[in-house]
């Protein structure tokens, strides 16, 4: 099929890459020139596994491209794929991306001659697609969803660091459908996958997406605030409380006469809390949208704030080790990504972390295998801290390390290397990646949350 997708952006490109390898005739648009340039030009514009090798191949093989130009792709399609940002602004989801492409699709569709379904893929309220999409689309084409076009939502739920994967081999694939015709027609752009397929109306496949991600922030923060009554008891190990608590055969099951062990355990764990480009904007913004249809959110709003104040935990944690003035103490942060394998930079909490560190006086230091690597962010340019290229430069003289992201990089280290670089040897892990005892044993002041 041919296949346009508005957007290419961490779910544009990779969404647009993996139905390329499908089969598919695919083309990404994008407002961006220079991220149109860049990905014609074999350059993948952010850092994800696989991508830069896929892309080569899509490209070489002409059956995929990116371009400008919206109304000619929209005509040469039979899908438009709607993957453009939906900030939170002000707690509000902000819709103004969503509103002009549904505009320019709109009067792209006034001329097309044939069947042709647009679907949402970017994460939208319930009650979106059909009140604010269908809309516009059918003001400026003229013509009516669910009748002369077809209209879906398809939420995704790829992750950053597995996004290829996520996308190649999806759990689940949801179809919020106008009218069974545009069900149909969308879903054989899947047809060679083997997922289940959900079929739905288009608020409900809208709120599957934020069902689930409210679940993975709320089991962040629940880690987190067992992590602070962990802390506070002076004896137990939140650590050690999660290895207990996942071994529940409901949490970790056997298959085979031996454990797996799901990925959901990986959301039950203390750290620093989440960030990324989903996880708090959509919170914020099903808040707000419960709230003004009339319905309390306690459980969502405390998740919130227990992300919102578990980076200063992290300097709690700084303070009880190098006391409470911290003006001109060296501290190295390691990790500026929200997680690791992403070069996604977006509300991590390395970023809240910083910010109170210098505020209190601190000199940091900030170091990450990719944050900087293919595009320096702004929010990096603006950042007054020097950012260093190795884990040595970043230690080197300081007075603390926070780990920050669990990197594979860092989770390699000993704890000689802190030892021999570092003025006094503290360590802050704030992801819970060294084994404790080794790095007590080594001499290093070891402080994690959750200890
Ligand atoms: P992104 O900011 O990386 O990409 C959005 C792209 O849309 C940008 O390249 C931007 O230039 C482009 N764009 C904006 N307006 C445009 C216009 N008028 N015409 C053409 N292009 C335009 O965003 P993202 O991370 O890919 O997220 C997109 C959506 O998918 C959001 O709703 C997000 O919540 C959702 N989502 C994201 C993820 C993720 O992990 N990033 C996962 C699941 C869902």
């Amino acid at each position: 099929m041919n296949i346009s997708i508005v957007g290419a952006g961490y779910v544009g490109l990779v969404t647009g890459l993996s139905l390329a390898s499908l089969g598919h005739k695919v083309i990404c648009i994008d407002n961006n020139k220079n991220k149109v340039s860049k990905i014609n030009k074999d350059e993948a514009p952010f850092y994800e596994p696989g991508i830069d090798e896929l892309l080569k191949k899509t490209l070489s093989k002409k059956t995929f491209r990116a371009t400008e130009d919206l109304e000619k792709s929209v005509l040469e399609s039979d899908v438009t794929i709607i993957a453009v940002g939906t900030p939170t602004v002000n707690n509000n989801i902000d819709l103004s991306f969503i509103k002009k492409v549904s505009m320019q699709i709109g009067k792209a569709l006034k001329k097309a001659e044939k069947y042709h379904v647009v679907a949402v893929k970017s994460t939208v309220l319930p009650g979106v697609t059909e009140g604010v999409v269908a809309p516009m689309l059918e003001k400026y084409s003229r013509k009516l969803a669910g009748s002369s076009f077809g209209l879906c939502m398809n939420p995704e739920f790829l992750r950053e660091g597995s996004a290829l994967e996520d996308a190649m081999q999806p759990d689940r694939i949801v179809i919020g459908q106008i009218d069974a015709k545009s069900g149909r027609e969308f879903a054989k752009i899947y047809a060679k996958l083997s997922a289940p397929k959900i079929f739905t109306n288009l608020p409900t496949a809208e709120m599957i997406k934020y069902a689930a991600n409210g679940l993975l922030a709320t089991l962040i923060s629940y880690s987190n605030e067992i992590a602070r009554i962990s802390e506070s008891t002076d004896k137990v190990d939140a650590l050690d409380v999660w290895k207990g608590v996942h071994l529940d055969r409901r949490l970790s099951p056997f298959s085979g006469g031996a454990r797996i062990k799901p990925g959901i355990l990986n959301y039950i764990l203390s750290g620093c809390g989440f960030g990324g480009s989903c996880l708090p904007k959509d919170i914020k913004a099903l808040v707000s949208f419960a709230r003004g249809i009339g319905v309390k959110t306690q459980l969502l709003k405390s998740v919130i704030n227990i992300n919102k104040t578990q980076p200063h935990q992290v300097l709690l944690l700084v303070k009880a080790t190098l006391g409470e003035n911290l003006k001109d103490k060296k501290i190295a942060v390691l990790g500026l990504t929200f997680k690791p394998n992403t070069d996604d930079i977006r509300h991590s909490p390395a970023f809240p972390i910083i910010e109170e560190l210098l505020s209190e006086g601190a000199k940091v230091i900030g170091h990450d295998p990719m944050a900087y690597k293919k595009n320096v962010p702004q929010k990096l340019i603006s950042l007054s801290i020097p950012l260093v290229s190795t884990v040595k430069e970043a230690i080197k003289n300081a007075h603390a390390a926070i780990v920050a992201t669990a990197w594979e990089e860092y989770a390699k280290l000993n704890p000689q290397l802190f030892k021999k670089y570092m003025k006094q040897p503290v360590v802050i892990d704030a992801r819970r990646i060294y084994d404790k005892s080794s790095f007590l044993k080594n001499g290093i002041i070891y402080k994690g949350i959750g200890l």
